[in-house]
C-alpha cells in the first residue's frame, strides 16, 4: 500500500494487507466481497476469497487487481455456503504475481483448508530452510505458505489446535492469521500485538477482520480484539480462545493509526481519527508556530490538522485537493510534461495559500520527495512560508514487520539531522512529534515504533536484506 502523498506523486512505500473472514452467516462469500472492499485502502494488488460449501468442500475465487476488478456476480455465484475467507493484497517487486495471491488453500489427506495472512515473518528465511530441507516443496515465494507447511509437516498427528499452536510458536514477526478448514475457521494474532485484528457478530454468526471498519460495511457487531498471542476457534459452538503464548506485548504498530487504517477504525479501543487529531493537538503543544492557515496532506493527514487547528486557533482550510478519480491505469504525465507543471493528482487552492503563512502537517515523511515537492506546490502557488509539521517521529529505521521502506539510505531522516532534512524539502521550518507524544494520544504504554527509534520487537535474523519471500504479505 503507498502512502497516500506517495500515492500522490508515484513514490514507493509499501504496506502490509488486509483479511476478512465470515462464519455463519448465509452467502458468506458475498459479504467477504464487501468486507474486503472496505479494506481495500490495505491492499490493491491482489485479492480473493474462499468459500467452504456445505460439504465443506473449499472454492476458491481470486486475481490480480482491485475487489471490484477481480469479482463479479457470476464468479462470486460460485461461492456458496456460510463461511469464508478472504484477503487484500499489497506485494513488492518481483512477487510471483498470481501465485502469491490469497487466500492459499492446500489440500491434505487430513482435510483441506485455507489460509490468509497479513504481516511479515521475519524467520522466514530459517524456517524456510527447515521445511525444505525435510521434503517440502513451497508453490509461491510468500512466507504466509510457511505457516502450512509447518502445521502439516510437524504435527501430522496431532489435533489440529495442537498443530497449529505448535506451528505459531516457531514464527517471529508480524501476523494476523485466518485459517478455514471445512467446519471452522481460527483466527491468531501474533505475540507482539503488531497487526491488528478483531471479531464481531453478525446475526448468529460471526466476522473477524483486520479493520472495524468492515464490521460497520457488512452490519456486524464489534466484539473485541484478538489478544496477542490468542487463537480463536470459531466454528458451530461458538468462539472459543487459547493463549497459544504465556509471552504477550501491546506493541501495534504506530502506522498503523498514524496512516495505514481508515479513520473510522477503532484498534484496541481506540478510535483511528480521534488517535490522529490528538497528534494534530499534541504537535502543536510540542511545535508551535505563528502562521495564516493549517493546511494538511490529503487524505491521512487531514485528521491531524484539525487537531493542529483546534489546539492553536490557526484556520484551518483545505489548501491542498486531491484528484480522486486517477485510476491505476491513468497515463502519468512524463518528466517533460511535469515540467510543463502537469499535476494531475494534487493541486494547491491558491485564492487560500497566497501571500500566507502555511502550516502543512503531514502523517510521516519517509523519503522526503513528496514533502519537497508539496513544499514547492505551495509556493508556486503564492504561499509566503510554509511550516512543516509532521505527526508522527522522525522515520530513522527500515521496519522488517511488513511494511516496506526499504533500506537507511532511502529514509530523509536516517542520516541527516532536523535541519538538514529542513533544507531538503526546502520548509521554513520543520518539526516532528515525540514517541512520548504517540503514547499519549492512544493512551498507551506500548506501540511499536522501531522504524524511528531502532528498538525492534523481536530478533531480526539477518540485518537490512530482505529477500521477495520476506516481502510478501
Ligand atoms: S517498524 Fe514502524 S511500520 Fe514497522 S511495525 Fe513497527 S511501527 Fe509499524
Amino acid at each position: 500500500m503507498l502512502k497516500d502523498s506517495d500515492r500522490i506523486f508515484g513514490d514507493d512505500l509499501h504496506e502490509e494487507c488486509g483479511v476478512f473472514g465470515v462464519f455463519g452467516v448465509d452467502d458468506a462469500a458475498n459479504l467477504s466481497y464487501y468486507g474486503l472492499h472496505a479494506l481495500q485502502h490495505r491492499g490493491q494488488e491482489a485479492c480473493g476469497i474462499v468459500a467452504a460449501d456445505d460439504r465443506g468442500e473449499l472454492h476458491v475465487v481470486k486475481g490480480e487487481g482491485l475487489v471490484t476488478e477481480v469479482f463479479n456476480q457470476s464468479n462470486l455465484s460460485t461461492l456458496g455456503g456460510s463461511m469464508a475467507i478472504g484477503h487484500v493484497r499489497y506485494s513488492t517487486t518481483g512477487g510471483g504475481g498470481m501465485l502469491n495471491v490469497q487466500p492459499f488453500v492446500f489440500h491434505h489427506f487430513t482435510g483441506d483448508f485455507a489460509l490468509a495472512h497479513n504481516g511479515n515473518l521475519v524467520n522466514s528465511r530459517e524456517l524456510t530452510h527447515y521445511l525444505e530441507m525435510r521434503g517440502s516443496l513451497f508453490h509461491s515465494t510468500s512466507d504466509s505458505e510457511i505457516l502450512a507447511h509447518l502445521i502439516k509437516k510437524e504435527n501430522n498427528e496431532s489435533h489440529r489446535i495442537f498443530a497449529i499452536i505448535d506451528a505459531l510458536n516457531m514464527l517471529e514477526g508480524a501476523f494476523a492469521f485466518l485459517i478455514m478448514t471445512r467446519n471452522r475457521i481460527y483466527a491468531c494474532r501474533d505475540k507482539y500485538g503488531l497487526r491488528p485484528l478483531a471479531i464481531g457478530r453478525l446475526g448468529n454468526g460471526y466476522v473477524v477482520s483486520s479493520e472495524t471498519c468492515a464490521m460497520d460495511i457488512v452490519g456486524a457487531e464489534y466484539i473485541r480484539d484478538i489478544e496477542p498471542g490468542e487463537i480463536v476457534t470459531i466454528d458451530s459452538h461458538g468462539i472459543r480462545s487459547r493463549d497459544y503464548s504465556q509471552y504477550k506485548r501491546h506493541c501495534m504498530c504506530a502506522m498503523e493509526y498514524i496512516y495505514f487504517s481508515r479513520p473510522d477504525s477503532d484498534i484496541e479501543g481506540c478510535n483511528v481519527h480521534a488517535f490522529r487529531k490528538q497528534t494534530g493537538r499534541l504537535l502543536y503543544k510540542e511545535a508551535p508556530v505563528e502562521a495564516d492557515v493549517v493546511i494538511g496532506v490529503p487524505d491521512s493527514s487531514l485528521s491531524a490538522a484539525i487537531g493542529f487547528s483546534e489546539a492553536s486557533g490557526i484556520p484551518y482550510e483545505m489548501g491542498l485537493i486531491k484528484n480522486k478519480y486517477i485510476g491505476r491505469t491513468f497515463i502519468q504525465p512524463s518528466q517533460q510534461m511535469r515540467e510543463k507543471g502537469v499535476r494531475m493528482k494534487l493541486s494547491a487552492v491558491r485564492s487560500l495559500v497566497k501571500d500566507k503563512s502555511v502550516v502543512l502537517i503531514d502523517d510521516s515523511i519517509v523519503r522526503g520527495t513528496t514533502s519537497l515537492r508539496i513544499v514547492r506546490l505551495l509556493k508556486e502557488a503564492g504561499a509566503r512560508e510554509v511550516h512543516v509539521r509532521i505527526a508522527s517521529p522522525a522515520i530513522k529505521h527500515p521496519c522488517f514487520y511488513g511494511v516496506d521502506m526499504s533500506t537507511h539510505d532511502e529514509l530523509l531522516c536516517a542520516y541527516r539531522s532536523k535541519e538538514q532534512a529542513r533544507e531538503a524539502i526546502e520548509a521554513d521550518s520543520l518539526e516532528f512529534l515525540s514517541e512520548e507524544a504517540l503514547l499519549e494520544a492512544g493512551r498507551r504504554s506500548e506501540l511499536c515504533m522501531a522504524c524511528f527509534n531502532g528498538r525492534y520487537m523481536t530478533d531480526l535474523y539477518r540485518n537490512a536484506e530482505q529477500t521477495d519471500r520476506d516481502k510478501n504479505c
